[in-house]
């Protein structure tokens, strides 16, 4: 029970970030969308967490130009068991629109590989990625919080020399563990979330691999080419420029198989070239570096130094393995490939922690009850120790492929499959 009694003062109220999508053929001032959101959200005597807020169908304004609004960051929060209500909250509202070009993509290089390929951001693509990424150790936030920070800096003039910060951040760990989704949803994010400041933005990944190709002779042309690209997007200051360099161990690979001599040497220019050319850009306030390796022991090449984070992303723990396969189910759901034929109508399957709860405050169930499939679940989540989470998110689809009767969309039996498809992975 909460009494209201004073509302609390300005600065002591929590900045929760709102982002707003317009629909595609809006054209509405997004200046005249964030003012109604914000009257919108004045209303609102409600508590806050994350998630989706309905557009409230009385306000045809909204109706008619907004797509969805949704409430982000939160979850410490509430995993604080701190509960967040209206008037303790100042809600800071991001309205955007998606961009459907899709991406831009260079094939200088010849016509085998393309060197790399560039998307306007916030791009329909990356749509929801953020949100499908599940790290139990507040990365995504880490991630955030440090990519706010480096670009306050910039935007608030702080002296380098005084202060000195990088804008370049290295994910590192095994292969299929979210690392590139990860670069490029950070993006996305932080589009959405700088839109006042940055009025365009840009993502250019640089495929490292292709840019070592075996034509050696032509990598030197196509970084200098790439770099100069990106130069000229940079030299536009409203226009925020994310640069995703994939794979960067093969620059490492390029330079040690240079030195003993089993590459020609002018693989070693190219990678100082594309060191170099990292520098100049470094000192370009309004770009983000963000670069990948699948090593997960320390990578020996000059460019970590560079690197002002370096976060290790690991393979999925059981409570993000759980979460993992709890979203693709819950899609199965949604979608009628399975139906849960019990009195209530649409199952929504519980989080790690509610589940946990669950099991301490009753028994088994009994198989086609709701605690029985979540157990299922569990236990398919405990199978799965050791596989990355691009592994996890083919499951659902190899299970479904394996039952002997893919029109039966029981999902008890579609557990009980995905268990033993899982211990076939594993
Ligand atoms: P990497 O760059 O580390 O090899 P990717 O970014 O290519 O990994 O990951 C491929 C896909 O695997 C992602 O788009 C996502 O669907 C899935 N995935 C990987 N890790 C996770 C995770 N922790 N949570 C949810 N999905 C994940």
């Amino acid at each position: 029970f909460v009494t209201a009694s004073s509302p609390a003062p300005e600065e002591d109220k929590v900045l929760v970030s709102v982002e707003v999508c317009m629909k595609s053929l809006s054209t509405a001032r997004s200046e005249d969308v964030r003012k109604a959101v914000e009257r919108m959200f004045e209303k609102r005597n409600l508590s806050y967490y994350d998630g989706p807020v309905p557009v409230p169908t009385d306000d045809s304004f909204l109706t008619e130009n907004v797509e969805r609004i949704s409430i982000c960051d939160t979850d410490e929060w509430v995993e604080n068991h701190k509960i967040l209500l209206f008037w303790q909250v100042k809600p800071a509202v991001h309205v955007f629109q998606l961009s459907e070009e899709g991406p831009g993509e260079d094939s200088s290089g010849g016509d085998v590989l393309s060197s790399f390929s560039e998307w306007l951001l916030p791009a329909k693509e990356f749509d929801g990625l953020w949100e499908s990424l599940i790290y139990e150790t507040g990365l995504k936030q880490r991630l955030l919080r440090y990519a706010a920070s480096a670009l306050l800096f910039t935007e608030k003039g702080v002296d380098p020399c005084l202060v000195s910060w990088n804008r370049i951040i290295l994910l590192h760990g095994p292969p299929g563990t979210g690392k590139t989704s990860l670069c490029k949803s950070l993006a996305q994010k932080l589009s959405i979330r700088f839109n006042s400041r940055y009025s365009a933005c840009q993502l250019v990944e640089v495929n490292a691999h292709s840019l070592f190709s075996k034509w050696f002779s032509e990598s030197g042309k196509l970084v200098a080419k790439l770099f100069q690209k990106i130069q000229d997007m940079v030299e536009e200051e409203s226009t925020l420029v994310f640069v995703l360099i994939d794979e960067v161990e093969s620059l490492a690979a390029a330079r040690q198989a240079a030195l003993s001599g089993s590459e020609p040497s002018d693989s070693i220019r190219v990678v100082n070239a594309l060191l170099t050319q990292m520098d100049k850009l470094k000192s370009s306030p309004n770009v983000i570096i963000l670069t990948t390796s699948n090593i997960t022991a320390a990578i020996d090449i000059a460019f970590v130094d560079r690197a002002d984070i370096k976060a290790y992303v690991g393979p999925p723990t059981l409570q993000a393995r759980y979460e993992i396969l709890r979203s693709c189910l819950q899609e199965l759901l949604r979608t009628g490939i399975l139906k849960y034929s019990q009195d209530c109508e649409y199952l929504v399957l519980p989080n790690y922690s509610t589940l946990l709860d669950k099991l301490h405050s009753s028994d088994m169930g009994e198989p086609g009850e709701p605690l029985f499939l979540f157990k299922k679940l569990l236990e398919a989540a405990e199978t799965c120790q050791g596989l990355s989470g691009r592994a996890l998110r083919k499951l659902p689809f190899l299970a479904h492929a394996a039952l002997a009767n893919p029109n039966c969309c029981d999902p008890s039996k579609f557990l009980h499959t995905l268990v033993e498809t899982a211990q076939r992975e594993v």
